[in-house]
């Protein structure tokens, strides 16, 4: 993941890309940096850390220049590093291009390989690099030539800004696994990842750049082309569950909206009945007989089950499905866990050690509230399972009598390979236990997840436009090898 943003026509150019980097935060927390073009020099500041501990006054101010662009990095191919910081920037004959990059190419070993053995020197081991060789390389005389030429080497998922000279160009894959968008501020054309860095900006949304349309934007005009034949479209589901800001619109959609439809969908088809009552089989339930359960006219037993006391989310990931989640159940929803705002996403920290220091220090349940009830808690989604684990532990020894655990998304079977850090199949706890199996290992009372048409139908969008690669193992393009974070790590 990382978020990318691009400003042209604006006296004010660094500045406001600075803003908007500081809106995509969320989307990389390793490292962050702006490159500005005032017509003759490009000047760039850029530092491993969030946007605020980078950039200072006159960092930003000594950025001068109409034409700026800056990403925000999580990495995903090439090691938090600070060689691998971006925007990257190379010299050429025709000038210079700055890069910033959202996504994994699936062809980069191929690629790569066969230029270094043409002599290319590679300072990074990010396949972005290999966007600005191709080109750096291109013999072609007009540069929107040289664009089209090559990005129709590459394969796997790209949004992209690129300065070239004082050109800004913006790029998605013909299948559009990443968002860019395309906004207006006094006069001057924006791409960013997210909505929500248009607004902070206070830029007005013109729309989406679409799958496999390139953007060329000078000071004024602005010019698209479309080169490549069409694909199957594969926008990434997992921007609506986890990643993108809730008060984004991606692909079109709201993520806010689409976050309490998934957790709506998620409490017809997996509705929380507490322990209390598990039909006849039940302890508190022993037939007709039971003092507790007097038949069907019961309190304790009306039917098909008790309800739980309350919802709560998994701060704050699972907030927005767990409102749709209550308002569909007609549960109460309560707060009962306090997330400490200082922290960084959890999911996000590159090594797992940080991911369980932050866990502990991120998240403190409430025990006045928990204490005695029946809770249905929500969350976005498990990958490893180990950090609902903690969680889970928290809550029980705050005093929570059940704890029923809803998952907004199916179960995480399979590895991405377009730029989401998800470990490897082995490590990702739904591809190899059952659902039964992982609730025993969680520590939880019961476990149900979303299916893969209740995610689909909350989107409002044709099914098929998405990527569901990770729950389904339907991977539109195939990658070309095993590919890993460190593969071009030397
Ligand atoms: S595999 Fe999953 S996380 Fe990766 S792009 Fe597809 S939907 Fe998104």
């Amino acid at each position: 993941m990382c978020g990318i943003f691009g400003i042209s026509g604006h006296k004010d150019a660094a500045r406001l890309a600075y803003l908007g980097l500081y809106a995509l935060q969320h989307r990389g927390e390793e490292s962050a940096g702006i490159f500005a073009y005032d017509g003759r020099k490009v000047r760039y500041h850029k530092g491993m850390g969030l946007v605020g501990e980078v950039f200072d006054e006159g960092a930003v101010r000594s950025l001068c220049g109409s034409l700026a662009i800056g990403h925000v990095r999580y990495s995903t191919t090439g090691s938090s590093h600070v060689s691998n910081i971006q925007p990257f920037l190379v010299s050429h004959i025709r000038g210079h291009i700055a890069i910033a990059h959202n996504g994994n190419l699936t062809n980069v070993l191929g690629l790569r390989q066969s230029m270094e053995e043409k002599g290319s020197i590679f300072q990074t081991s990010m396949d972005s690099e290999i966007i600005a060789h191709l080109l750096a390389r291109s013999n072609k005389k007009d540069y929107k030539e040289s664009v089209v030429w090559a990005l129709s080497h590459l394969e796997g998922a790209y949004s992209l800004v690129l300065m070239m000279n004082d050109v800004l160009v913006g790029a998605r894959d013909p299948h559009g696994w990443r968002p860019l968008c395309l906004g207006r501020v006094d006069g001057a054309y924006v791409l960013a990842s997210e909505t929500c860095a248009l607004d902070l900006i206070r830029a007005k949304y013109v729309r989406e750049i679409e799958p496999g349309e390139i953007v060329f934007i000078t000071k004024d005009s602005i010019k698209s082309v479309k080169p490549f034949p069409k694909k199957r479209q594969a926008m990434c589901i997992f921007e609506y569950i986890y990643f993108a800001r809730p008060d984004s619109n991606i692909f079109g959609k709201n993520v806010y909206l689409t976050r309490r439809r998934l957790g709506a969908n998620l409490a017809r088809e997996c509705p929380a009945k507490s322990r209390a009552c598990r039909g006849a089989k039940s302890r508190a339930c022993r037939g007709a007989k039971s003092r507790a359960c007097r038949g069907a006219k019961s309190r304790v037993h009306r039917g098909a089950g008790k309800k739980c006391d309350f919802i709560m989310p998994i701060p704050d990931s699972g907030n927005y499905a767990a409102l749709g989640f209550a308002k569909a159940a007609k549960i109460p929803y309560e707060v009962g866990i306090i997330r400490n705002h200082y922290i960084g996403r959890t999911f996000i920290q590159p090594s797992q050690y940080l991911r369980d220091f932050s866990v502990k220090v991120k998240l403190n349940p409430i025990k006045d509230v928990l204490k005695g009830k029946r809770i249905v808690v929500v969350e976005d989604s498990i990958v490893r399972g180990t950090t609902s684990r903690s969680r889970v532990k928290a809550i029980r020894e705050a005093g929570a009598k059940e704890i029923h655990m809803r998952i907004s998304s199916p179960p995480i079977k399979f590895p991405c390979y377009y730029g989401i850090d998800f470990p490897t199949k082995k490590e990702l706890i739904a591809s190899n236990r059952s659902v039964s199996q992982i609730k025993d290992f969680i520590g939880l009372d019961s476990l149900g997840y979303l299916s893969l048409d209740g995610m689909l139908k909350a989107m409002l969008l044709p099914k098929n436009s998405f990527c569901t690669a990770c729950f389904n193992g339907d991977y539109p393009v195939k990658p070309s090898a095993k590919l890993a974070k460190n593969l071009l790590e030397r």
